[in-house]
């Protein structure tokens, strides 16, 4: 795919555009103000200033190794340049930068941004996202990536984040998305959106929050030549991960839990009480919706081991049966109230098939009813592969919980569920054992 010499033709392409049709006088543009210096992590940088009668151009492109890339990224840029070399009256500027990132060595990300200042000092910013697969050399689209049910669910969580009506999100006015080493990236432009959005909005979907492994893997089998490899999604996805869990509810808190893990593409465990499930049935369908894992923490919270053996049965039962209502599965994952189990207890969902889940960071948040202390709690001692243990049902949990969850993201941790985590360390859960971390 070495096409030097072709990248200079285009080059000088451009360079003869812009002398042949303009002429090279500069306007006195001392007001103008630069873009801040773009990411150039990829290709040859180049540097190219010229000015119109009106219009002083300074322009950051990147040169790739691929033809319909580099055409792509002139084409803007002259576009860009004509729209700009007949706006207002007086001494204009325009600023071109960039940033052109390879990620997982298969895939080129370039973003083009302008910032045309006109004579009054009034600021106009555009931009335009090009992506290309290495291996087919092929330019991608959103809809490479996802199907259409993820495009819903994309447009969803958009939705929420932005506060944009997800009717709003056609297609075409998705195209501004970039591939990071960490995350899908999108940006919806203020005047895309005008006036429901005053400025841009920036969105980060991190690879490990993007939708589920097993949809993905299908799409990656359908277009095998445009799509990321399992692979790559792995490599890409965070290798710090730990699970959040909420016991106890679901509760009037609930939904703003869910609305924050939401917000930031996180997932989380919730192990409800089956009698208040009934209650809330629309808040404990929402959870798996979002990627949420529901799992069973008995009918009324009784001590397992002070119970006989049949009301064991029945209180792991009727829950189950009433997340099954809510949600269309049951919950063979549970959680003991108050972690209380014994031999018998064991025996019993041995061969009745439930498991237990314990945990092994545990900042008693009901007692303390501190977000502070809960929060530090938890930041002081996170590690790779934790079971962190928090109630849902008291507000000032829910307060931590709104802090620790970016941050925790921002540490570098993907906030999974219990099975992911479990599943990633390879366990197959049995009944009547007892899981505390992967
Ligand atoms: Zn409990």
């Amino acid at each position: 795919m070495k096409t030097t010499g072709q990248n200079r033709l285009i080059y000088l392409l451009l360079v003869a555009l812009l002398v042949v049709n303009f002429s090279f006088v500069y306007a006195d543009s001392a007001a103008a103000q630069p873009l801040e210096q773009g990411s150039h992590n990829y290709g040859t940088a180049n540097r190219f200033e010229t000015g119109f009668d009106h219009l002083n151009v300074h322009i950051n492109y990147p040169q790739t190794d691929y033809d319909n890339l580099n055409v792509a990224i002139s084409g803007w840029i002259r576009s860009t340049i004509e729209q700009y070399k007949t706006a207002g009256n007086g001494a204009g500027a325009l600023f071109i930068d960039y940033d052109a990132n390879l990620v997982a060595e298969k895939y080129i990300s370039v973003k083009l941004f302008a910032r045309y200042q006109d004579e009054t000092g009034r600021v106009s910013d555009s931009q335009v996202n090009f992506n290309l697969y290495r291996d087919s050399s092929k330019m991608l689209s959103i809809n490479d990536l996802f199907n259409d049910d993820q495009l819903v669910d994309l447009k969803a969580r958009l939705a929420y984040a932005s506060g944009i009506e997800a009717r709003y999100f056609e297609t075409n006015s998705l195209d501004c998305w970039q591939l990071t080493d960490r995350a899908f990236e999108l940006d919806l432009l203020a005047d895309d959106y005008s006036p429901l959005i005053k400025e841009d909005f920036h969105f980060t979907l991190p690879y490990g929050n993007l939708f589920d492994l097993a949809a993905i893997t299908e799409r990656l089998n359908q277009h095998p030549s445009t799509w990321l490899a399992t692979s790559d999604i792995v490599n890409l996805k965070s290798d710090k991960k730990i699970a959040l869990t909420f016991d106890d509810g679901p509760g009037p808190y609930t939904e703003r839990l869910l609305d924050i893990l939401q917000k930031h593409g996180a997932r989380a465990t919730f192990f409800v009480v089956g009698k208040r499930v009934g209650g809330r049935q629309e808040t404990v369908a929402r959870m798996p919706k979002q990627y949420c894992e529901v799992a069973n923490h008995t009918w009324s919270h009784p001590a397992l081991t002070k119970i006989s053996n049949a009301r064991v049965e029945s209180e792991l039962k009727a829950t189950s049966d009433a997340i099954l209502a809510a949600t269309g599965s049951g919950a063979a994952m549970s959680r003991a109230p108050y972690g209380a189990l014994n031999g018998r207890v064991k025996a019993l969902t041995y061969q009745l098939g439930y498991y237990f889940i314990s945990w092994s960071i545990d900042p008693k948040d009901w007692l303390t009813k501190n977000a502070d202390k809960t929060y530090n709690h938890v930041i002081n001692r996170v590690s790779d592969g934790q079971i962190i243990l928090l109630h849902d049902i008291h507000k000032q949990s829910v307060d931590a919980a709104e802090r620790l969850i970016p941050k925790l993201i921002e540490q570098g941790y993907e906030l999974v569920t219990v099975s992911e985590l479990l599943g990633q360390g390879g366990v197959v859960p049995q009944g009547g054992k007892v899981y505390n971390k992967r």
